[in-house]
């Protein structure tokens, strides 16, 4: 049998503000924030995981917050559009608290979808979908009621440089199966029930460079170890170069460039968040990997300090 991907396990995003991006994707948006650790590669960045009550793969937007970072640019080679799924009759209420927030917004249709696009503090795109599919989030903050939370990823629309080579890896390597065209966008699915519905823009997109403000890569789903091994090896049957296997504490992971100039990750599923905190605490305290707790303590001087706290617009 082939071996397909489920789909969307996270996207990962540059920011400046660590905590505009908290009060942003908590306050805002309403997720829970189900990890607070740094990048592995430069740990005076934080590493701040958003999610449902547990961050089940499929559900989780990630950020490093370069306080001081350049602004990047959206263009070819990136995910153009990061879609949140919330629930069938859950729109109105979001429009309605956009409204309410100041955050300007517009309504897209496509393949029989309303899509509620805006941008977040850094002017990363996101979009908001009604879908049936998908686990209702458990979870609800501040102005968000857990009936019309984030369920999760919806999907992502694809800014490719060569969108024949991107939808190739797509369909050849990860499994999607193509669904259509409409408006320019060429519409792909998966058989998981969140992060399942991938967009690739058919017009080769100008390249964009990275920044505050634009995804630094996709990583999609790998069941367990055993998968991830299967997944690497077919990577380089496809001509791709994945990098080594990568302990992320809470997946393991590779990386590759797809030939369309996008960070592709494929990511196991376990362990999963609750690995070294209890899963009704997650994201309160600072998390290291162990080769990092020896110098905890000049890790924490160099962040700042961040509060996942209620919106004073939902206070009233
Ligand atoms: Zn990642």
């Amino acid at each position: 049998m082939t071996q397909r991907t489920a789909g969307i396990h996270h996207i990962t995003a540059f920011v400046r503000s660590a905590q505009d991006n908290v009060d942003f994707y908590a306050g805002v948006l309403g997720l829970r924030l189900v990890k607070k650790t740094v990048n592995f590669d430069a740990p005076e960045v934080y590493h701040l995981y958003f999610g449902n009550e547990g961050g089940s793969p499929g559900t989780a937007i990630t950020f490093f917050p370069f306080e001081h970072g350049r602004k990047g640019l959206i263009g070819g080679g990136q995910v153009g559009w990061s879609t949140f799924a919330v629930p069938a009759g859950a729109l109105p209420f979001w429009e309605e608290r956009l409204t309410k927030l100041g955050i300007a917004y517009e309504l897209k249709t496509r393949f029989g979808e309303t899509f509620l696009r805006f941008r977040d503090r850094d002017e990363l795109q996101l979009e908001l979908v009604e879908r049936e599919q998908g686990e209702p989030s458990k979870w609800a903050f501040g102005g968000v009621p857990a009936d019309k939370a984030i369920k999760g990823i919806g999907g992502a629309v694809l800014y490719s440089l060569a969108p024949s080579e991107t939808m190739k890896t797509l369909e050849g390597l990860l499994g999607f199966e193509r669904v259509g065209t409409e408006d320019g966008l060429v519409r792909y699915r998966s058989y998981g029930d969140l992060g399942n519905i991938v967009e690739v823009r058919e017009e080769a997109v100008e390249a964009g460079h990275g920044g505050a403000g634009t995804v630094h890569h996709i990583a999609w789903r790998a069941k367990n170890d055993e998968d991830h091994r299967v997944w690497r090896e077919r990577a380089i049957v496809h001509g791709l170069q994945p990098t080594p296997f990568t302990d992320r504490q809470y997946f393991n992971a590779i990386y590759f460039r797809e030939a369309g100039g996008i960070l592709f990750e494929i990511a196991t599923d376990p362990p999963g968040f609750a690995r070294d905190e209890p899963a009704e605490a997650l994201g309160e305290r600072l998390m290291l990997p162990e080769w990092f707790e020896p110098k905890r303590a000049e890790i924490e001087r160099g962040l700042p300090p961040i509060e996942v706290r209620v919106l004073d617009a939902d206070r009233a």
